[in-house]
């Protein structure tokens, strides 16, 4: 396995809470959307074994000709020692990245697609929108919604409806307007749902789409295939 030793380039404010690290793409270093890594913080391998508080998995928020790995997290007041340390990390410090891996892919299968996700979830969307974007090829339509009861809503300028874009995003303030939104995209009984959120977010939005009638094989969640069949198990 390779490690990649990569700086900081650039932090970006998006919220009172939410950053986005940009980290220097290193020589060789590509990924498709909706891929995340581990990132790793000076020390996580001094000793014999990895130490798993210095290392996170991560989205990376940008595509490769952005020319930067982003990496978006929110860290709270309260927080881990890894987000503690990486509030104080500066531009030109070093962190290390390894193990790209892509669960949730665009898929282009002349369908629509729902993007589900709560708070900093949105992230793993992003590079997906961008891709869209740039190439919108055997996708009907996208649809994105979130949740972020906070109202510091992430990337609002991608995260606009563009209706000659064939692009529409909502977001929302609380479980309520999230779920009856839910309930009304899921009449769609071709879509592709994506989810990102926390696990307990992933396990009620399955019950949710579930009992409208979609099918476990049209749900994506960012979870490897074992661990993604034991979520759609139910
Ligand atoms: C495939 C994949 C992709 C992911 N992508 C992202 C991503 O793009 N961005 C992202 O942010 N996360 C992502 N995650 C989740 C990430 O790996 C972390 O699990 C998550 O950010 C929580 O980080 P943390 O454990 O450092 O805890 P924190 O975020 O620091 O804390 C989690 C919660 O515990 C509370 N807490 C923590 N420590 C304390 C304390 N000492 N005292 C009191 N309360 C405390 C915090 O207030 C918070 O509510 C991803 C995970 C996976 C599996």
């Amino acid at each position: 396995m390779q490690i990649y030793w990569t700086k900081i380039n650039k932090i970006i404010e998006e919220t009172p809470e939410i950053k986005t690290y940009m980290l220097d793409c290193p020589e060789g270093f590509t990924w498709e959307e909706g891929s995340h890594i581990h990132l790793a913080l000076e020390g996580f391998n001094a000793g014999e074994k990895p130490n798993r508080n210095l290392i996170r998995h991560m989205s990376i928020s940008t595509l490769p000709h952005e020319k930067s790995i982003g990496i978006t997290t929110r860290i709270k007041e309260e927080c881990s020692e890894f987000k503690s340390i990486l509030r104080n990390m500066k531009i030109g410090e070093e962190v290390a990245v390894f193990k790209t891996h892509s669960n949730v892919p665009l898929k282009r299968e002349d369908k629509n697609v729902y993007l589900l996700s709560s708070g900093v979830g949105l992230a793993t969307f992003r590079p997906l929108v961008l891709d869209y974007f740039e190439r919108a090829d055997n996708v009907n339509h996208i649809h994105s919604l979130n949740i972020d009861s906070s109202r510091d809503f992430l990337f609002t300028n991608i995260f606009a409806s563009l209706p000659n874009k064939k692009f529409t995003s909502q977001f929302v303030d609380n479980r309520n307007d999230y779920y009856d939104e839910v309930k009304k995209l899921a009449a769609d009984k071709d879509g592709i749902f994506y989810v990102v959120g926390s696990d307990e977010f992933l396990v009620h939005n399955i019950e949710v789409l579930r009992a409208q009638g979609v099918k476990a094989e049209q749900i994506m969640l960012d979870k490897h295939e074992q661990t993604k069949s034991e979520f759609l198990a139910f």
